[in-house]
């Protein structure tokens, strides 16, 4: 607690300019709550004053309360406030866009019952094209990966693809293989078209899949129709959000067309969620924001772009140094050109942009580190990130470290991989994998994101896997690999401060401070200090950006 701290400062700052001294008019004094401000000290405060959206003091009551006269006052009846949280790698454009046009397949328990939804959904749905997403095989009582034939029966003149939990792979029935062309002999370079006896078992992993999913954005997103659509999915989006008191997303991978959405949904003043745009690499982005260097905007910032360097661990795309455990021809998939990748990283630090790379195996983390380390060449403060991290050779800790790379993980990939992590990569390597700590380490500070919509929206669910390491139903016990949680100091920063700062926002977001924005959360428990097992139902009251409350939770 830095309460004693804060008065002295108070105190003094009233003895320096008390002969002065007049009462402030501002907007709103907030009081009656715990609050976090994740400033420097970690500091503790009971009130808070805020004027134009921007915090003008955090403190404590009694002293706030002489100083300013507030417009109005409002009893947080105890509450606890946090800085809004900023989830730093999520696809919040693709889940608006899936909530207007996939079924939800997430949490489903047999192949059967991927059917049953997918029928169901057809019933609805006059696109022609059918889409799901969300199927885990892991989740199954025969844990393989599912094959067309049933689909075929069930759907005979409609294409349909549905992508697994992870979007590296993609289950296709025959009418979509053939609209798209593949046939048992196709090859795609960083992809993988699934045979089995001579016959495609219609998987397609990693960019086998591009062409269907981009097919299928075409038929059903495209046009009027589909922006009306998408727009209502992103729309959607924000309210469930701020319903779990995200303030701002990291959007991993956008096309030039999606970010003018946002912008545009941003400027009729519908989305007022704030977005940190990671740009996919293509020439319209390069015309039209690359080139042109970093853009902000009140609630839209590019300066970075996104690249893959390989697949996921679950589909077995993310590539290794050694061969799949359980699978031992195998070492996965570079998804990108290392020349080309080189070349692009070169002229993208000529653009003072900021590179992010997704890198989930340990032969791709160390490639995507060599490359970061020739062009960075020693310390910096550029933040190349590379996003997941999730398997990292011992001897590659510390390039981390030494070039400032800043590893952007996702906590709840550990308690999600936990039950078949081990069988991708046996026990020796398992170990320094999902190694948080290890990471967080390398250079003080990384961020933490949820990957939604390949995990659930809610960042408590991420800072819960962070510190406990354990799933929902409190296993394993002693928590999985729990060297590598976090700290809850520490994890709440990965969602704020650091969050913030893994995207230049640090100077106006990810801290309750004067001169920031004021982007907050009201929660009814503390995170802080709530029993573990509680993490998880802790409930968000309300949420606030620059000064507007955006959302509130209402008792039905
Ligand atoms: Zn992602």
């Amino acid at each position: 607690m830095k309460i004693k701290t804060l008065l002295m400062i108070a105190m003094v700052s009233s003895l320096v300019c008390g002969c002065t001294q007049q009462h402030e008019k501002v907007d709103l004094l907030l009081f009656n709550a715990t609050i976090y401000t994740v400033d420097n000290d970690f500091s503790v405060a009971d009130a808070m004053v805020l004027k134009d959206g921007i915090i003008v003091e955090v403190g404590l009551f009694d002293d706030l309360v002489r100083r300013y006269r507030p417009a109005e006052k409002r009893d947080m009846a105890g509450a606890y406030i946090y800085p809004g949280f900023y989830d730093p790698h999520c696809h919040f454009y693709g889940y608006g866009a899936g909530l207007a046009s996939w079924a939800d397949l997430t949490g489903t328990r047999s192949f059967d019952e991927v059917l049953d939804v997918m029928v169901r959904f057809a019933e609805e749905s006059d696109t022609g094209w059918l889409a799901g997403r969300g199927w885990d095989e892991n989740n199954w009582d025969i844990r393989e990966l599912p094959d067309k034939g049933a689909l075929d029966s069930l759907f005979s003149d409609r294409p349909v693809i549905l992508i697994r939990v992870d979007g590296h792979a993609m289950l296709a029935n025959s009418v979509a293989l053939d609209r798209g062309g593949i046939t048992v002999g196709s090859e795609v370079p960083g992809g993988e078209v699934l045979v089995k006896d001579g016959r495609m078992t219609g998987i397609l992993i990693d960019k086998a899949s591009d062409q269907l999913r981009s097919m299928f954005n075409r038929a059903v997103l495209g046009g009027e129709q589909g922006e009306a659509l998408v727009a209502r999915g992103i729309l959607q989006a924000q309210e469930n959000c701020f319903g779990v008191g995200i303030t701002t997303v990291g959007d991993a991978g956008l096309n030039y067309h999606q970010v003018q959405t946002l912008k545009q949904l941003q400027e009729k003043g519908l989305l007022k969620m704030q977005v940190y745009a990671m740009l996919n690499d293509n020439p319209e982005n390069r015309k039209h924001y690359i080139s042109q260097g970093p853009y902000r905007s009140e609630r839209m910032h590019i300066r970075s772009v996104k690249f893959f360097a390989d697949g996921a661990l679950g589909s077995r795309g993310a590539l290794l140094l050694e061969p799949y455990t359980d699978r031992s021809e195998s070492v996965g998939l570079l998804t990108l050109d290392p020349e080309r990748f080189r070349q692009q990283c070169k002229e993208l630090y000529g653009f003072g942009y900021q590179v992010n790379t997704h890198a989930i195996g340990d032969s791709a983390n160390r490639f995507v580190l060599g490359v970061y380390a020739d062009i960075l060449e020693g310390p910096n403060d550029l933040r190349w990130r590379i996003e997941h991290a999730q398997v990292v050779h011992p001897d590659d800790f510390e390039t981390f470290g030494k070039y400032n790379i800043i590893p952007a993980i996702n906590a709840i990939h550990a308690t999600s991989d936990m039950g078949w992590a081990i069988d991708r990569l046996g026990p020796h390597r398992v170990v320094y994998a999902y190694a948080f700590q290890q990471l967080l380490e390398t250079n003080g500070w990384l961020c933490n994101g949820s990957d939604f919509p390949v995990e659930p929206i809610n960042p408590l669910l991420g800072f819960y896997a962070a510190v406990a390491r354990k799933d929902l139903n409190g296993y394993p016990p002693k928590g999985w690999q729990p060297e590598n949680a976090l700290s809850r100091k520490d994890a709440l920063k990965a969602m704020t401060i650091w969050a913030a700062k893994a995207s230049f926002e640090e100077d106006q977001k990810g801290s309750l401070e004067p001169g920031k924005q004021a982007d907050f959360v009201v929660l009814k428990n503390d995170i802080i200090t709530i029993d573990e097992s509680q993490i998880p139902e802790a409930l968000v009251l309300q949420t606030w950006i620059s000064g507007e409350k955006v959302w509130h939770h209402s008792a039905h």
